[in-house]
């Protein structure tokens, strides 16, 4: 697979073309932003424990069902992934109040929800992705209802597998938001990353924040967070 031109640079990841119109390779970097890219840094060596951790993630989930664009990892910090249209929306599922949702609603963070809760916001840094609901989905045709239907059943899916394994290592998986995408032939599959910049770790013991957060919140080790994420999986 011959590693073309870049097609597209993100906050945190470039994806470039290959001589396979089916398949990008996407490359993880340091770089972090935070409150849509007002806040910037870089994270030492996050690069490389976004692209281990999401990949090890993709193919536990492959196993259990849940399609994705995981193909292959090709170094520590490239990957070979299907080509997909992204669905413009963030699927955020959450287990405990935190983040946007206790600012929101006034929820305190820790507040331990009975179910899982499910929202959509629409990818848009422009408008600095907005909240909406299943009808507004409909309305601006970000997706039909079966692709929805899909999305949501796969979200909490997503979720059960993730929480249990996180739970193995000593982590509550507190939130995390998801990206899906189609394929050529139509197919609904995980696409974009799962990875301490897209959900919230919390020791389980001490409740020690292991996520973005660190850096959101200028709290310190930053780097450390990653690297014992990796550690907790990895050993
Ligand atoms: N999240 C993300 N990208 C975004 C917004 C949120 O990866 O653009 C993740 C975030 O890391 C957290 C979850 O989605 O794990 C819920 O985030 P929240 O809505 O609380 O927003 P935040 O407080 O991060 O602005």
């Amino acid at each position: 697979m011959k590693k073309l031109d870049m097609m597209y640079e993100g906050k945190a990841k470039k994806v470039y073309r290959t001589d396979d119109p089916e398949r990008l390779i996407v490359e993880y970097k340091d770089d972090a932003t935070a409150f849509n890219g007002e806040k910037r840094g870089t994270i030492s060596g996050k690069g490389v424990v976004n692209n281990r951790m999401s990949n090890h993630f993709m193919r536990l989930l492959e196993e259990a069902g849940i399609p994705t664009h995981y193909v292959q990892e090709l170094s520590d910090r490239e990957t070979l992934v299907k080509a997909v249209s992204i669905f413009p929306l963030e699927v955020i599922v959450r287990n405990i109040a935190a983040g946007s949702f206790s600012k929101r609603y006034g929820v305190k963070e820790g507040t331990v929800f009975k179910k899982p809760t499910l929202e959509f916001c629409y990818k848009n840094d422009a408008l600095g992705d907005p909240l909406i609901n299943e009808s507004h989905i409909y309305a601006m045709e970000l997706a039909v209802p079966s692709e929805l239907a899909l999305i949501r059943e796969y979200a909490y899916k997503i979720n059960s597998f993730l929480k249990a394994t996180l739970q193995q290592c000593g982590i509550t998986l507190v939130d995390f938001k998801l990206e899906f995408g189609k394929t050529a032939d139509g197919t609904v599959v995980l696409a974009d990353e799962i990875s301490p910049d897209t959900c919230r770790f919390w020791d389980a013991k001490t409740g020690e924040k292991l996520d973005k957060d660190r850096f959101r919140q200028d709290l310190g080790n930053v780097e450390g967070a990653y690297q014992e994420m990796a550690r907790r999986l990895f050993g």
